[in-house]
């Protein structure tokens, strides 16, 4: 059957899935257009779409194109019903959880945010549930058609099983958080990456649909990327493909927190420049708002840490592009609020190193809020209904 709303598993058929992503991320589509793009025959579309529209996941709108000049009956384009199921979405940051509730397309119905005091992972787990219950109090619809949760942290994250190997800000290890939280909420809980989660919600609802090959790179407390690659997320085979935070810039460079040496987080992460202006300043309480006012009032020795941290993010970039030749990358994370002081940095180091026709890839620079992080793991949790 499909999307087991009721087993919370999919083993619906290869051409089902494909249509119901189609119709899902590109809008409503003909079926004569679905079975031209998926190599489809018409009558293979039409058996796909049948149990998506008995389950009410997908409706077909009133006919309003005609396949061509002096064709038959006129075609209806099969498009989703958004409303059919809603998904929750929690971005967990060091000191607070932050949720949303989609619909099927990914549009925001309600949001709320709960403090996080202990990094523990059962009181992390109190204040995801009540997020949960906070978001669902808040939420206008039929919470009935709840029956998903995406978390989205940083770190190494294994979605196939929900295990968080490893988050350097939470002090976790081997966290089996999918199977926690799903006893804990009695949800259908999906665990990404928050990178990779919000490359996902690019790749299905933002600029990276459609786009065979693009990249989205965050600046902050880390440094991430995630990728798309002849149109598919790369996880890699362990996880971590397209870390970025932890390419070596500089081999003789500082330790980094992950056993390394000289990566670009160590230079560039929120907490590596910290160090550093503390260290230039001689004031070991400076925090990183008075870093970059200082920065921005000309200290020159603060502004020369944004350079070298500006240089090492644009050797990293420069090295997505290098690698994988993304058609676009975008640039942002909560350290942009800080662009002023990076950006001429990055864009130069990136087009010294980027080799060739590669320096051409343009930097899209967007500032996120951290709901849209969340929205980026409600839209994870709507992926696991096709990509389990
Ligand atoms: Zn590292």
């Amino acid at each position: 059957m499909f999307p087991g709303i009721d087993t919370g598993t999919f083993a619906g058929p290869p051409a089902a899935t494909a249509v119901f992503t189609t119709v899902l991320t590109e809008g409503p589509v003909s079926r004569v257009a679905l079975a031209r793009r998926l190599g489809l025959s018409s009558a293979a579309v039409t058996k796909a779409a049948r149990p998506l529209i008995d389950l009410g996941y997908l409706h077909e709108l009133a006919a309003t194109e005609r396949s061509g000049p002096g064709a038959g009956r006129p075609a209806s384009p099969l498009a989703v019903r958004a409303e059919r199921e809603f998904f929750l979405g929690v971005k967990i940051t060091a000191d607070e959880v932050i949720g949303v509730v989609c619909d099927l397309r990914a549009q925001v119905h309600a949001s709320a945010r709960r403090p996080l005091d202990d990094p523990d992972i059962d009181a992390v787990l109190t204040e995801i549930d009540r997020l949960a219950d906070d978001l669902l109090d808040a939420f206008p619809g039929d919470r009935t058609r709840v029956r998903r949760l995406g978390l989205a942290l940083s770190g190494d994250i294994d979605r196939g099983i929900g295990l968080v190997r490893y988050s350097p800000f939470l002090h976790w290890r081997d966290v089996p958080l999918g199977r926690l939280a799903s006893q804990r909420t009695g949800l259908t809980v999906t665990v990404e990456n928050d990178v990779k989660a919000l490359t996902a919600a690019e790749h299905w609802f933002g600029e990276g649909v459609g786009a065979e090959s693009f990249a989205l790179v965050t600046v902050g407390t880390g440094i991430g990327c995630g990728l798309v690659v002849n149109g598919r997320l790369v996880s890699g085979s362990y996880g971590v493909a397209g870390e970025i935070g932890h390419l070596t810039v500089d081999a003789t460079g500082p330790d980094c927190h992950c056993g390394g040496r000289g990566c670009v987080e160590s230079i560039a992460g929120t907490d590596a420049i910290v160090a550093q202006a503390r260290d230039r300043t001689g004031r070991p309480d400076l925090t990183i708002n008075e870093a970059v006012a200082l920065a921005r009032g000309g200290h020159e020795q603060v502004r020369g840490i944004f350079a070298r941290a500006g240089g090492a993010i644009g050797c990293g970039i420069a090295a997505v592009a290098n690698l994988v030749g993304p058609t676009r990358i975008v640039v942002s994370g909560e350290g942009l609020a800080a662009y002023d002081l990076f950006d001429s940095h990055i864009r130069a180091s990136f087009e010294r190193q980027a080799f060739g026709a590669a320096a051409r890839c343009p930097l899209s620079i967007r500032p996120l809020p951290f709901e849209e992080w969340a929205r980026a793991a409600a839209a994870v949790s709507i992926q696991s209904l096709v990509v389990p």
